[in-house]
């Protein structure tokens, strides 16, 4: 199957389960994840009018990005994997949007990037919703100090949360938390739901899915 295959059917997907939500026709953003695939898989679901697209290394989306932006002007591009502080000058370069804003201190180091390039990235705040110990993300007992510090006294556009909910628990409870942790909050954005739960992500009311082999095929198996 084609990556192109794989987007009309996501596309679909999507449609079909913002109708069984009631929700509005395209209401939800698919952001397509291009993490291992190259250029020439990634160029025909641009061709085919796909402008947001997620990456999860800053140093992969560096290589492959800025040309394929130069041909296609209107790529918004997503960070989505965990971001080094060593790393956040060429993150706040390049995305349009941090995703996996999980922390305080990276928190504080984008606004301060940010002011020295005089360009922000949207942020979203992730949650570590499961609690595991290896998953990056603030705990929930913490999300609500970390919002206030990340809005209210850095000022950074914060759009959302995110979470990766444990790969071993059904993931409704997870993106249930995600939503009411937004909601006291006054966040509207929810980044929730990847290529195995997205229908049931959009069902508790994701605004952002992030979509990867359900496009592109498998990925090969880290070595
Ligand atoms: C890889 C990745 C995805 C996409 O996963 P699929 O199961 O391939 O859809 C979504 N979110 C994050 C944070 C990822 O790293």
């Amino acid at each position: 199957m084609s990556a192109i295959d794989g987007y009309r059917q996501v596309l679909d997907a999507i449609a079909a389960a913002e109708k069984e939500a009631r929700r509005a026709a395209g209401e939800v953003h698919l952001v397509a994840v291009s993490k291992t695939f190259g250029a020439e898989e990634i160029r025909p679901v641009l061709t085919a009018g796909q402008t947001l697209f997620g990456e999860n290394r800053v140093q992969e989306a560096e290589d492959k990005w800025p040309a394929l932006k130069e041909a296609f002007p209107e790529t918004v591009l997503h960070l989505i994997g965990p971001l080094q502080s060593n790393k956040t000058k060429n993150a706040v370069a390049l995305f349009d949007a941090i995703e996996s804003v999980d922390r305080p201190k990276i928190a504080r180091a984008i606004a301060k990037e940010a002011e020295k390039q005089g360009r922000m990235p949207d942020v979203f705040l992730q949650i570590n919703t499961g609690e595991e110990p290896q998953k990056a993300g603030t705990l929930p007992g913490e999300a609500d100090a970390f919002i206030a510090e990340a809005r209210d006294v850095l000022n950074l556009p914060v759009k959302g949360l995110m979470c990766i909910p444990p790969v071993d628990e059904p993931p409704a409870p997870h993106f249930m938390l995600l939503a009411k942790i937004a909601a006291r909050n006054g966040l509207t954005g929810l980044s929730m739901g990847m290529s195995a739960d997205f229908e049931t992500a959009i069902r508790f009311g994701a605004t952002h899915i992030r979509v990867g082999s359900a496009i592109f095929g498998a990925r090969p198996k880290p070595a």
